[in-house]
């Protein structure tokens, strides 16, 4: 049986008539950038987060970026995000001209551990970045305590975790500000490039909003120097859709992922996901770990299953990186992570028989070991 790792077609089908509907809709307004749709989105997802005020970007990066640069966070400051994390954490630091400086994360939630940023903290400190990563929510009371006893700021990447919680208060509304992608491929996903910046601060709203529309406080009147980046209205538009959805793509994610703990554990050497009892997950991804990774990928394509490696190279092994100074050894936890860790399928559309067929050719893998 063909598995895919992920299937937009068949997402995109089944909401088919409320896209047609939603892109006709911007199309009869003849306006396509900064409208009603933008608006519209902005105010369901500053709901959705439980903030007061959510501005709509061009995409994930520049939702981290203008949140830096709301914060003036640049030259001379230093950043704590995750060893772990994808590297447009580290991009949207290195970005505003600050450094980014690395935490190692636990090994169980493969969230930044909080003991670890505690630890590199210096006076040129200004925020943290805690990724929610692969839709798990870190720990929010820890880090905002260390973030108020250093006087730190904390933006959240919550790029791979809408709707996850901590202690039931929702990611994206616990940060200064907070930025989220929603990369086609995220769990709320547009159908292009598209970010959005969550705060409930009506001063970093304000400074963001200019920010991704050149500086301009009126047309061809600007204030400072900005960027841009806004969110078009079609995005808007096809978003507004997806979010209706986003509750309903979510459960079946992790009635999925309950399959999979429930018939996995104790196969092979597979350590499965573990989720904190403070936390819920969104599986935006399935990480499973095991030392025969390779082989196990190798297996699993050969029958049609298609697996992912979140991620290959820690940032800090990129050469785009080298400049930090590091290397092999340097964070021994993210580089076990990225030596080990199998992104298995899993996705709102995908059939009961698909999951079980990954399950099924997993225990024939290690049936044949
Ligand atoms: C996807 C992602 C981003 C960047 O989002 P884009 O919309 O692709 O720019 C940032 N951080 C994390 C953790 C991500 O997964």
């Amino acid at each position: 049986m063909m598995v895919p790792y992920l299937d937009l077609t068949q997402s995109y089908q089944n909401i088919h008539g409320e896209l047609k509907t939603a892109f006709k809709r911007v199309l009869r307004s003849g306006w396509v950038i900064l409208g009603r749709e933008v608006k519209e989105f902005e105010e369901q997802y500053a709901q959705f987060s439980t903030v007061s005020y959510c501005a709509g970007v061009g995409n994930g990066l520049d939702a981290l970026i203008l949140s830096l640069k709301a914060l003036c966070v640049g030259p001379g400051d230093e950043v704590i995000v995750p060893s772990n994390t994808y590297i447009a954490t580290l991009v949207a630091v290195s970005r505003v001209g600050a450094k980014p400086v690395l935490a190692e994360p636990k090994k169980e939630t493969y969230n930044i551990d909080p003991k670890e940023i505690e630890k590199v903290i210096t006076k040129k400190t200004k925020a943290i970045i805690p990724v929610h990563l692969f839709g798990q929510a870190c720990q929010m009371d820890k880090i905002m305590a260390i973030a108020k006893k250093h006087h730190l700021f904390v933006v959240e990447d919550n790029a791979q975790s809408h709707g996850a919680t901590f202690k039931n208060k929702i990611t994206g509304s616990f940060g200064d500000i907070n930025g989220t992608s929603f990369y086609p491929g995220k769990n709320l996903g547009a159908i292009g490039d598209a970010g959005a910046v969550t705060t409930n601060s009506k001063k970093l709203y304000e400074s963001v909003i200019l920010l991704r529309n050149y500086g301009e406080v009126k047309k061809y009147v600007n204030t400072v120097v900005g960027f841009n980046s806004r969110l078009d209205e079609l995005q808007a538009a096809l978003l507004q859709v997806r979010l209706k959805h986003v509750w309903q793509y979510t459960a079946k994610k992790q009635a999925i992922a309950e399959i999979y703990l429930k018939e996995l554990t104790g196969v092979g050497d597979l350590v499965l996901p573990h989720t904190e009892t403070y936390a819920t997950n969104v599986y935006h991804v399935f990480p499973v770990r095991t030392k025969k990774r390779n082989e196990l990928q190798k297996f699993l394509n050969r029958k049609g299953i298609k697996t992912l490696i979140h991620y290959p190279i820690p940032p800090h092994l990129q050469d785009a990186y080298k400049d930090l100074g590091f290397s092999k050894g340097s964070f021994p936890i993210s580089e076990e992570l990225a030596d080990t860790s199998l992104s298995l399928p899993i996705f709102p559309e995908m059939t009961k028989q698909q999951v079980y067929a990954v399950i099924a050719e997993i225990k024939h893998f290690y049936k044949g070991q």
